[in-house]
């Protein structure tokens, strides 16, 4: 696997509205792209900083992965993003090297990414989602 940059790091928020004043008020970050992702039930917004983003996620549906997140553990990080050349073969290679992933092939992210999420308990308890451009 050939990991090249942190692609973005995913926040989960409350309020998206505020999360976005926070970031281009406090932090002078501008929002460049709003996104909702159906799948996932959420609403994402996105900061650049340098080569890697920020994606705040907003949930959609209180049963939506962001929704449980929120209630069980607050705002706060969700997940980390790595960029690679090729998430199908990356899936590939994790499960060969003992890691469990959430998803087995490669689905739709924001921005049109391919992405695939690893199962916190084989990394550290960080969920962390691999992504490349189509
Ligand atoms: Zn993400």
């Amino acid at each position: 696997m050939n990991i090249s940059h942190i692609e973005h790091i995913g926040i989960a928020v409350e309020n998206m509205d505020e999360a976005i004043a926070l970031y281009e008020k406090v932090f002078g970050l501008k929002c460049y792209a709003v996104e909702e992702v159906a799948d996932q039930k959420v609403k994402t917004a996105f900061f650049k900083v340098g080569d890697t983003k920020i994606e705040l996620l907003e949930s959609t549906d209180p049963e939506g992965p962001i929704g449980k997140f929120i209630a069980k553990k607050g705002a706060g990080i969700h997940h980390i993003a790595f960029a690679t050349n090729n998430v199908s073969q990356a899936l590939i290679e994790v499960e060969e090297k003992g890691v469990a992933a959430i998803d087995k092939t490669p689905r739709k992210g924001a921005e049109g990414l391919n992405i695939g999420f690893l199962h916190p308990k084989s990394t550290l308890g960080v969920l962390t989602e691999l992504c490349s451009e189509k």
